[in-house]
């Protein structure tokens, strides 16, 4: 059968929605459409059932309690009201502390962990931003060094969403209980792929979202922490007093319903998943580095999730690259800034040079992706990046022997 272009390897960015979660949410948007906040009738019952059910199957993936569970917009909200939440809960006395309160997080979190950080530094907290060793990972070592007296708040992300690496959450969990410190991580990339346990994870509060877990977009939800300790948060949103006052609003009852589906299918597969993926994954990587030199795999070789790789050519120049994979749907080392490309902060935090940083791609591997797709990345690839470097004196400089040291490619 041929293949059909283009093939997506963006699973990392979002996922397509499994037809199992569509036909679960269907019946929410028609017959069973009622209020979940209705408690006179029917209709708020059936919707309220649907929502029930859902919290089971998310408390259930993570092994926690559905009280536990606090419906949101999706991770951004989830990361917004933890962080956000947590520390003007949590904030100390003005005379007792240097700050309202300091925050650990890490120069490589996503955009929706560093961004309420920074607002809360603007605001007179304090933060320390880790940076990573060049293999990405974040230790509970590299935490306790940055930890102070008046820390509130650690925040690491579980799985890093641009190279896939895993930091030592249990092991930074461990410690934040030690110290009494609330403990956050945004575990989008991660949830739902791979085992979770907030109880032995040592977990106070866990973001994740429906659209990266074949659900839904526009919905997700944050893990609080009821018992040892029991976690407060300061509500973002006022008003009916929805989830517990958590997070006010009329309940997204079919994006919900959808969400808690794809929890409960991702329980059920997702050891399978995981397991071919690698395989294809590790496929992918053996062959491209195979049939082309000067090329690198970056973060931790190990501590990864098996569907995500993130790999830099080295001698061809970012944008050619993109134009040249156009029929594989992936990510580049650029981000798009108002302005102009900028090379991706995740790359530069690892130590990644911007050159190269520009000149690489992440290509994120889902439920469907299949053997003739992984076979179809890789020709297209090599003979993409073979025919960029026809193009480039400094490979043909790299191949008469000529010292490029100045070109730092091998970031190893
Ligand atoms: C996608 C993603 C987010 C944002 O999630 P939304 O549900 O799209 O708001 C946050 N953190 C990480 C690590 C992500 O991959």
């Amino acid at each position: 059968m041929a293949l059909k272009l283009p093939i997506y390897m963006d699973h990392a960015a979002t996922t397509p929605c499994d037809p199992r979660v569509v036909e679960a949410m269907l019946p929410f948007f028609t017959e069973k459409f009622g209020n979940a906040g209705s408690r006179n009738h029917r209709f708020g019952w059936e919707a309220e059932e649907g929502v029930d059910a859902a919290r089971q199957h998310a408390a259930a993936l993570i092994g926690a309690d559905e009280k536990c569970i606090i419906f949101t917009s999706g991770s951004t909200e989830s990361n917004n009201l933890a962080i956000k939440g947590a520390a003007y809960m949590y904030e100390k006395a003005p005379a007792g502390s240097r700050s309202r309160g300091h925050i650990v997080s890490c120069i490589i979190e996503h955009k929706a962990v560093l961004d309420p950080v920074k607002r809360l530094v603007k605001e007179g907290f304090d933060a320390t931003f880790i940076e990573p060793p060049s293999d990405g990972v974040i230790t509970a070592d590299m935490v306790k060094a940055a930890m102070r007296d008046d820390t509130i708040l650690v925040t690491i992300m579980w799985a890093n969403n641009e190279i896939g690496t895993v930091n030592e959450v249990r092991q930074i969990g461990a410690l934040c209980k030690q110290r009494g410190v609330l403990f956050h991580t945004d575990a989008t990339q991660w949830t739902g792929k791979m085992p979770v346990n907030v109880d032995a994870d040592n977990i106070d509060l866990l973001s994740w979202s429906g659209h990266k877990i074949y659900g839904p977009k526009g919905v997700g939800a944050l893990y609080v922490r009821r018992q040892r300790p029991r976690v407060r948060l300061q509500s973002l949103l006022d008003g009916g007093g929805q989830e517990r006052g958590f997070r006010s609003g009329t309940l997204n009852v079919p994006g919900i319903v959808g969400f808690g589906k794809a929890c409960e299918i991702a329980k059920a597969e997702m050891h399978r998943d995981a397991e071919r993926l690698s395989h294809l994954r590790h496929r992918l990587e053996t062959e491209i580095t195979a049939r082309l030199d000067s090329c690198a795999i970056n973060g931790h070789r190990e501590k990864r999730l098996p569907h995500i790789t993130n790999i830099s050519f080295g001698f061809v120049e970012g944008e050619g690259l993109m134009m040249a994979v156009k029929n594989i749907a992936c990510s580049s080392g650029s981000a798009c800034t108002s302005a102009s490309l900028e090379p991706s902060y995740v790359l530069k935090g690892l130590g990644v040079g911007d050159e190269l940083a520009h000149s690489s791609l992440r290509l994120s591997l889902g439920r469907w992706t299949t053997d003739e797709q992984i076979d179809y990345a890789i020709e297209e690839i090599s003979k993409a990046v073979k025919k960029l470097r026809t193009m480039s004196p400094l490979y043909d400089m790299h191949k008469e022997g000529i010292d490029l040291s100045k070109v730092e490619w091998a970031h190893h």
